[in-house]
This record gives C-alpha cells, structure tokens and sequence, in this order.
C-alpha cells in the first residue's frame, strides 16, 4: 500500500493515536510545543504494524525542521540498506582475507620444514 494511502487508513489512525497519548500530546524535542502535532516515521521498515520506537511526535515546526536536517526517512532507508550491503560485502572481504592469511602461514610453515 503507498505511504501516502496507507496515513488515511483506521490503522494508522489509531497507532498516530496511541503515539501521541504515549508523548502525552507534547512535541518531543520541547514540551512547551503541544500544538500542530504530527507523527513522524523514524523507519518505515514496519509500516503498519510500527513499534512505539519507529514513531516521534513532533510539532509541524520541528518536524519540518527535522527534515531539513535529515531528509524523507525514505532517502535515509535507501541510504542505511545501502550501507547494510556494504558492511556485508566488507564483512566477505575480511572473512577471505582471514581464509588468505591461513593459506599463507600454512604455506610459510611448510617452507619452513
Ligand atoms: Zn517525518
Ligand atoms: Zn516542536
């Protein structure tokens, strides 16, 4: 379901709910902020079925300002799955650099009888 369809949902709507119960209607990076509120997605990695952790209430302000700093969470998923993919292949490389290292210390040993 798109983003955009999925916000008009019941579904939504009572997670949106509960997130802003829990932040006691108050914008999380002031307290003194407890107008405007809106329920910004930290991940969308588990997008209708969100942890209270996946969700920030935020008044419209700061979260304008949150993404200004940090970009659509979209970008920054792209980004971190990105990075996931690299760690990965980096991880592959220092496991066959390990395997390499064996290899030549076996061969070294065998010289060295
Ligand atoms: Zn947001
Ligand atoms: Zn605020």
């Amino acid at each position: 379901m798109p983003y955009r369809q999925y916000l008009r949902t019941p579904e939504w709507r009572r997670t949106r709910a509960a997130a802003l119960h829990r932040a006691g209607n108050r914008c999380a990076f002031d307290v003194t902020h407890a107008t405007d509120l809106e329920v910004h997605h930290r991940t969308y990695e588990r997008l209708g079925e969100e942890l209270a952790g996946d969700l920030l209430v935020l008044c419209r302000e700061c979260h304008r300002i949150h993404h200004a700093h940090h970009g659509r969470p979209r970008r920054s998923h792209a980004r971190s799955s990105r990075r996931r993919r690299t760690e990965a292949a980096l991880r592959d490389l220092g496991l066959r650099l390990a395997a390499v290292t064996v290899l030549v210390a076996a061969l070294v040993g065998m010289l060295d009888r």
